[in-house]
Parts: structure tokens; C-alpha cells; sequence
């Protein structure tokens, strides 16, 4: 029998499938897997004397990760999400720009597509945020969840995803998730106290199947996940709109700093992007560079 891996709790994870959910244990070869299974996770599962077992974890699309500070590799979060929504607030509060640049770096660095949430457009029509995000090529939902305003064309396409929302707190996120499927808020904040939040090494995700199709993943942490791991040169890659001007750099190792030829500095001043993302650029590259080294 398939199933699709809901949440995990030690070593028991609950799975859903074509016949209700199910509790079961990983067993044999699931076992001796390294990366073991996580929510999003498509399992087989065999059925024993002593209940359901995890035989085998499908290879996965994508996989949200967390680095374990130390260089001793990394811990999987959740698996095969289809969408990272980026939720703030035209105000109240403020829209951090770095911050937000932070979490969809973070999408890119996990091969997630993002896209943006902006709520509150009953405080302030947010004309600035939503014409910078939509020019660094990301889908912007431009909502208020007060009135309902927009919120038909975000739901019906989380209907049809799996998804996480992640933003700073106050923009929203609990309402909106209320709005979408009353009970929602509750329903996770129970299950993520129950698997212990904060307590485990391991940020626990859970999956939530939604009334009219697609699933809410509800990851604890995933402004937590850092940038651990992340190679430096690779940044410039998670930034889909500086990404081109790499190509006319006069040096292929160029950090994009302060090197004679940089395209990507020079097209900051009047350019296809927007200077403050190659602002967000150089401080999550400081913030990268000043990481420890790793050992693997
Ligand atoms: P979270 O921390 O991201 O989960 O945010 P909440 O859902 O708890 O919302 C924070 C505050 O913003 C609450 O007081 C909400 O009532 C309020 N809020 C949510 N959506 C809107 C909106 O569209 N307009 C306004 N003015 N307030 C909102
Ligand atoms: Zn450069």
C-alpha cells in the first residue's frame, strides 16, 4: 500500500492513504536509511503482526533542510512541497525587506518555488513591495484577509499544492490560514506542542490535507532552517533576478563584491533589478561568510 508521510513523532509517523491514516513504525531497509522519512514524504508500507511498517521512502523532488550546526550533515524538515508563500503586511508591521529576501533565498536553496503574500491592503496599497517583488520574478498575491479581498485566486492554487507559509509574525499567517479552513490555526499549534516544539534537534514538520484538495505544511521553524550549508557561490543563484548579470562579469570567481568588471554591482545602479536585492545579496553573503567552516 502508498502513503504520504503526515508527521512524525519519534518513531511512530502517521501516514495517510487511500483507506484513512494510519500509525506506522520504519522498518528494514526504510530503517537503515540515513535520511529516514518526513512529512511529504511517499512511502510503501507493509502490514505485520504488530501493524503498519514503512518499507520504502520514493525518492523525493524536493527537500526542505536544516543544517546541523557543527558540520555533522543535515536533518530533512519536510519533503516534495510544491510552494513556499512569503506572507507580509503592507503595514503594521513594516515590511523588513532582507528578511523576506532571507526566506525566499531559503525557498530557492531548497529548489522550492516561492511566491509572495502581501497583506493588509486595507492600511496601505503596498505599491512599492509589490512592484519589487513582482520584478524580481516572484508570484505576488496582494490580499487583505480582513475583508476578503483577493484571497479566492491564493486559495483555489493552494488547493492544488502542497505549501508552506512563512513569514514574520503579526503580517497575518493565522488568520489567513483561518479564513482558508476554519480550525486550521488551532489544529496545528496543537499538533507542533505535541511533538515538541523546539525541544527535539529536529524541527518536526506536519502535514495538513486541506478540505478541498492540497495540503498546508506546518513547519515550526523554517525561518529557523538558516542558511547553514549553503555555499557561498552559490548564492547569487537564489536570486533569480541577479542571476543573469553573473554571466557578464569579467571574472567567473567574481563574489560580486567590490571585483573590477562586476555586472551584477554595476547593473544595481540602473538595472533590470531593484538595488535593494543586491543589497539583501551582500548582507546574506557577510552573513555566510562569517559562518564556521564546515567539515564534511
Ligand atoms: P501571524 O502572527 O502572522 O499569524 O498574524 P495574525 O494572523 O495573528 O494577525 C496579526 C494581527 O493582524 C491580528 O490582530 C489580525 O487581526 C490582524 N490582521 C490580519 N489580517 C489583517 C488585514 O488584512 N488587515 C488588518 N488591518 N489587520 C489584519
Ligand atoms: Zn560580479
Amino acid at each position: 500500500m502508498e502513503g504520504l508521510v503526515l508527521s512524525r513523532e519519534g518513531n511512530q509517523y502517521r501516514v495517510h492513504t487511500l483507506g484513512g491514516d494510519v500509525i506506522a513504525t520504519l522498518r528494514g531497509k526504510a530503517k537503515r536509511q540515513e535520511e529516514r522519512a518526513v512529512a511529504g514524504d511517499r512511502v510503501s508500507l507493509d502490514q505485520s503482526a504488530t501493524g503498519w511498517a514503512i518499507a520504502s521512502v520514493a525518492p523525493r523532488r524536493n527537500v526542505l533542510e536544516r543544517r546541523i550546526p557543527g558540520g555533522r550533515g543535515t536533518r530533512p524538515i519536510a519533503a516534495n512541497l510544491d510552494e513556499v508563500y512569503v506572507m507580509a503586511a503592507t503595514a503594521n508591521p513594516e515590511p523588513v525587506l532582507q528578511l523576506l529576501d532571507r526566506l525566499l533565498v531559503l525557498a530557492e536553496a531548497n529548489d522550492i518555488p516561492a511566491a509572495l503574500i502581501v497583506n493588509k491592503l486595507d492600511l496601505d496599497p503596498g505599491q512599492s513591495l509589490i512592484r519589487r517583488m513582482v520584478r524580481a520574478g516572484y508570484d505576488v498575491f496582494p490580499v487583505c484577509v480582513k475583508t476578503g479581498r483577493g484571497l479566492d485566486p491564493l486559495f483555489a492554487r493552494m488547493r492544488t499544492t502542497v505549501s508552506v507559509v512563512t513569514g514574520p509574525s503579526g503580517v497575518g499567517k493565522s488568520s489567513l490560514l483561518n479564513a482558508l479552513q476554519p480550525g486550521l490555526t488551532l489544529r496545528t499549534e496543537e499538533v507542533s506542542e505535541r511533538i515538541g516544539r523546539g525541544k527535539n534537534t529536529t524541527v518536526s514538520a506536519v502535514m495538513i490535507p486541506l478540505d478541498g484538495g492540497g495540503a498546508l505544511v506546518d513547519t515550526p521553524g523554517f525561518s529557523d532552517v538558516g542558511l547553514w550549508g549553503l555555499d557561498p557561490r552559490g548564492l547569487i543563484q537564489c536570486f533569480p533576478d541577479l542571476r543573469p548579470a553573473v554571466d557578464d562579469c569579467r571574472f567567473p570567481d567574481c563574489r560580486h563584491l567590490t571585483e573590477p568588471g562586476c555586472a551584477v554591482r554595476r547593473y544595481a545602479e540602473a538595472g533590470p533589478f531593484e538595488a535593494s536585492r543586491y543589497e539583501s545579496y551582500r548582507v546574506l553573503l557577510a552573513e555566510l561568510d562569517s559562518l564556521p567552516e564546515e567539515w564534511e
